[in-house]
């Protein structure tokens, strides 16, 4: 393992702050700082950006970030244990990363940071996955954001980038690319991680679009996606049928066919019907 700063290995780092891993909280560390710096590559050229980081734990990928060049790095972490450590990465980099102790689901780290604003993150899941859709779906577009770097379990990361016609298709695909370039930009199997999880895993990197594909109401749009998929066997006119009444006419005004099945309607027909539907 390389040196990518003058701090000591993450291995010595862990034991020194006693921060065994604690399955309440998804902790699954990346102890390789080559691994960190690889990843904090793939968030693009961060001389000049702010970088939020959700879930920093130790900070190998932090570190990764600061060593990649960022200007100021914002990091939310729910654990308080690691906030000494974090502490000391903030010490070798003065002035370049803030420390913000909580759940990120519950802060707004928005007064902390100025544009341009990338965002990178190691997460649990559920969270990862919980804050990616609220990054995707704000009113007004674009959003602070300028890419997002997450990593996520492989199936889940094969849901962001699905097309149409496929098993993994379906919410998250559907307003990932609406909005945004999505690509699958490194795959890590469970021995990468300490404790390694039971399934692999996958950073993604989104990039924001200037404008979203097709025009469409973000709220409108969740809601059909939503209901569609939520009984993705069922023919759209039964799946839709409490989306809006006379659920028929709008599919075929949107040049849908009310026995088409959610899974085969491209990202263009979702956003037909739901301007139709926004149309009262
Ligand atoms: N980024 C570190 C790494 O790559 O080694 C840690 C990754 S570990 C998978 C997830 C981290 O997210 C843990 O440090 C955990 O404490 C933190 N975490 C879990 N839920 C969180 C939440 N709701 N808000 C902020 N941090 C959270």
């Amino acid at each position: 393992m390389s040196a990518i700063d003058s701090l000591p290995p993450l291995r010595a780092v862990i034991a020194t702050h006693g921060l065994s891993a604690r399955k309440s909280l998804g902790q699954n560390f990346l102890l390789d700082l080559n691994l960190t710096a690889k990843i904090a590559r793939q968030a693009g050229d961060l001389t000049g950006c702010d970088v939020l980081e959700i879930g920093p734990g130790p900070g190998g990928l932090t570190r990764g970030l600061l060593a990649e060049g960022a200007r100021r790095v914002v990091v939310i972490e729910k654990d308080s244990r690691c906030l000494p450590a974090l502490q000391d990465i903030a010490a070798a980099y003065p002035g370049r990363l803030d420390i913000l102790q909580g759940d990120a689901l519950d802060i707004d780290p928005l007064a902390h940071l100025a544009r341009p604003i990338r965002v990178a993150a190691n997460l649990p899941y559920n969270v990862g996955t919980e804050l990616l859709v609220r990054w995707l779906t704000p009113d007004d577009w674009p959003p602070f954001w300028q890419s997002l770097t997450l990593m996520f379990q492989r199936e889940v990361a094969e849901r962001i980038v699905a097309r149409p016609g496929s098993k993994a298709y379906g919410r998250l695909a559907i307003l990932a690319q609406w909005r945004a370039e999505a690509r699958i930009v490194m795959s890590l199997p469970p021995d990468a991680f300490t404790p390694p999880p039971k399934v692999s895993s996958a950073v993604v990197h989104l990039t924001a679009l200037e404008q979203p594909r097709f025009p469409a109401d973000a709220k409108v749009l969740s809601r059909v996606v939503a209901a569609a998929f939520n009984q993705r066997r069922k023919m759209l006119r039964a799946a839709l049928k409490g989306v809006a009444p006379d659920i028929e006419d709008r599919l075929l005004a949107a040049g849908l066919k009310p026995t088409d099945r959610a899974e085969t309607v491209p990202l263009e027909g979702f956003c037909a019907l739901a301007r139709e539907i926004s149309a009262g």
